[in-house]
């Protein structure tokens, strides 16, 4: 039996009136989702539930939760290139060498040889190796790039994503 304190800590996942995965909130927020109406538990097979004590009552919370009401779809766009962004979906780390120290941005494609400044031609990379790489491509350079960059994905798209894969994994 887990305590009280570590079910309030465990998290809901949210989905959408559509049946996708959305966000993941804390059981707190997915309680008064629930008794407000704008919620229902989402019935697959298998589902856990976490009961969560009062003094007068004992709630079955469910870990997954489809919400009744359509969620206005946050306006998203694509954010843009710049260090600060870039940083983040690298995750401030040098797509060459995978170092987390002295990053800068680096153009794939130099600029002088017409490379954009566009999501997929930007990658962080650290001071030694944007120097070693100079003025040239990373096939020149002798240097390779670990994941092809590309513009972030939509927020929710990649919850989703990743939700699933999550699934996948606890099936194996
Ligand atoms: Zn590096």
């Amino acid at each position: 039996m887990t305590s009280e304190t570590q079910v309030l800590r465990r998290c809901v996942v949210v989905f959408s009136k559509n049946y996708l995965p959305v966000n993941r909130i804390n059981i707190k927020r997915a309680i008064a989702l629930l008794v407000t109406g704008k919620a229902e538990p989402l019935d697959f097979n298998g589902i856990k539930t976490y009961s969560v004590r009062s003094p007068t009552v004992v709630l079955l919370v469910p870990e997954l939760i489809r919400l009744t009401i359509s969620n206005s779809e946050r306006v998203w766009k694509i954010p843009p290139v710049n260090r600060r962004e870039v940083l983040k979906r690298d995750r401030h780390i040098c797509q060459y060498c995978g170092s987390t120290k002295e990053l800068t941005l680096d153009h794939v494609i130099p600029r002088s040889k017409g490379g954009k400044h566009s999501w997929d031609n930007v990658v962080i990379a650290c001071q030694q190796c944007n120097s070693r790489k100079g003025n040239r491509t990373p096939q020149q350079a002798g240097l390779k790039l670990r994941t092809k960059p590309r513009a972030p994905m939509h927020p929710t798209v990649a919850f989703a994503q990743q939700f699933w894969r999550e699934q996948q994994l606890n099936l194996e």
